[in-house]
């Protein structure tokens, strides 16, 4: 039996367009069996999610997607089939929440400051009263032209160096992964490739991961090219870590990032998903 696994997506919760129950809908619709919703520093989504996957009959995975500030850098861990009452995950979130909304209105004075009004009011009301994401400024300055699109505003606004950059005090590295271990799950480096770094830097991140109780590297990604897939598959082979694969979709709007669509895992990788069982899918197999 071959399932068709995607470990990585986004809700309403945090920065994906579509809510819960329309992500699991076209998640069957791409023939996924197996998804994990991996909303940015959130577990809101997965009650609604359940109920929907449920219905749908495919498997809804636990995740979540935290925040971690190392060695200056942000660095995104996933953590998958986490428990959803787990004191020590919930109460790091809740930090990480903490930051993210001052951090919401310290954007939007900058932005205001640069000449941009309004961006924190209209950001809010993007997120729909839920998790504030640069995603959210980002679809606003380009809906109000102040950029052609969503690329290019990160870079001229949103990132570092630009008036709407304010500094990341996320999660530390250890702490992440040991609430999510905490909470039963796996840690997995989200996007390893996506961070600029050098390959010395890159190993002293997995080794450090890797120390604290990490499971696996995001081998298979949207934002990967084959070539990152086969560097970041050959750190997994020598740090002894699965291969985790997930589209880290956020909605319709975004060709590369296709839901259940993308690469095969390159061979003699140990998928994070090896020891998983799932009875609601026998039917489907
Ligand atoms: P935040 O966690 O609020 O800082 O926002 C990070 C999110 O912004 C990521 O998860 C992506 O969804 C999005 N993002 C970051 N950089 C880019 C980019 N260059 N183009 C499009 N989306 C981006
Ligand atoms: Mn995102
Ligand atoms: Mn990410
Ligand atoms: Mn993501």
């Amino acid at each position: 039996m071959h399932f068709k696994y995607d470990l990585h997506s986004h809700s309403t919760a945090s920065d994906g367009t579509l809510s819960p129950h329309e992500l699991v809908v076209a998640a069957k619709e791409a023939g996924v069996d197996v998804l994990a919703l991996t909303d940015h520093d959130t577990l809101d989504g997965l009650v609604e999610g359940h109920r929907a996957a449920s219905a749908m009959g495919i498997h809804l995975v636990n995740g979540v997607e935290v925040s971690v500030t190392w060695q200056s850098q942000v660095v995104h861990l996933v953590g998958l089939q986490v428990d959803l009452d787990s004191e020590g995950l919930n109460s790091g979130l809740q930090r990480n929440r903490e930051f993210r909304q001052w951090r919401a209105q310290e954007i939007g004075r900058r932005l205001e400051k640069s000449g941009v009004p309004g961006a924190y009011e209209a950001a809010k009301a993007l997120s729909n009263g839920k998790l504030i994401s640069r995603t959210h400024f980002a679809r606003f300055l380009v809906e109000k032209g102040f950029c052609p699109d969503m690329k290019k505003v990160f870079k001229q606004y949103l990132t570092h160096g630009k008036p709407g950059h304010v500094k990341g005090e996320w999660a530390d590295l250890e702490d992440a992964v040991g609430w999510i271990r905490q909470a039963n799950g796996v840690a997995v480096i989200a996007h390893p490739a996506r961070y600029g770094m050098t390959r010395t830097k890159l190993r002293r991140l997995i080794g450090e991961f890797s120390e604290a109780g990490g499971a696996a590297l995001e081998v298979v990604t949207s934002s990967h090219s084959r070539d990152e897939i086969f560097t970041i598959a050959r750190h997994a082979k020598d740090f002894s870590l699965k291969g985790s694969c997930g589209s880290d979709f956020h909605g319709f709007g975004t060709p590369w990032a296709v839901l259940g669509r993308y690469p095969e895992m390159p061979a003699g990788i140990p998928p994070v998903w090896q020891d998983w069982t799932f009875n609601n899918l026998a039917e489907s197999a």
